[in-house]
């Protein structure tokens, strides 16, 4: 899915940070990029008025930027940014039901009919958006769902 130059570097050139982050369980592997055996902390940032994906990769650390495409560093200005967050957090989410006017507002997916309201679902990653925020869910990878119809599953900590 996140098929990279940035794949292969494992420490931040900046601040020598280490960006590898969690194993990915094995029944989950097939949902990343080909021979991934980690996730990333890598944050993907995406600006919508320029290309719809992901324009260039951040450092979780120092926030040095690094065009997607070229691999340069880059120094960006106040664009409207989106990141993607936490792929190494599992987050369970409760289905709440959506109406038209969610489902369309930044061109989500329909969940109705997919989805089963009161369900819970794990929530694969979140992107922020300036005015709404997008779910993706480990049960449907290549859908992307408006955040407000869902409410986050509170669970007991493990530590
Ligand atoms: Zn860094």
């Amino acid at each position: 899915m996140l098929s990279e130059m940035f794949d292969d570097i494992r420490f931040c050139p900046v601040c020598t940070t280490d960006w590898q982050g969690k194993p990915i369980p094995e029944k989950d592997k097939h949902l990343y990029s080909k021979g991934a055996t980690h996730y990333s902390r890598l944050i993907g940032v995406e600006i919508s008025e320029k290309y719809d994906g992901i324009s260039y990769w951040e450092c979780p650390d120092c926030h040095t930027r690094w065009d997607r495409f070229t691999g340069k560093k880059i120094v960006t200005s106040q664009a409207r940014r989106i990141a993607i967050q936490s792929r190494e957090a599992e987050r369970k989410v409760r289905y709440i039901g959506a109406s038209d006017a969610q489902v369309n507002w930044g061109s989500n997916d329909d969940p109705r009919g997919l989805l089963e309201e009161g369900k819970t679902y794990t929530l694969l990653r979140k992107e922020v958006h300036t005015w709404h925020m997008k779910y993706y869910l480990k049960e449907f990878p290549d859908k992307k769902f408006n955040s407000v119809s869902f409410e986050e599953v509170k669970e007991e900590r493990n530590e």
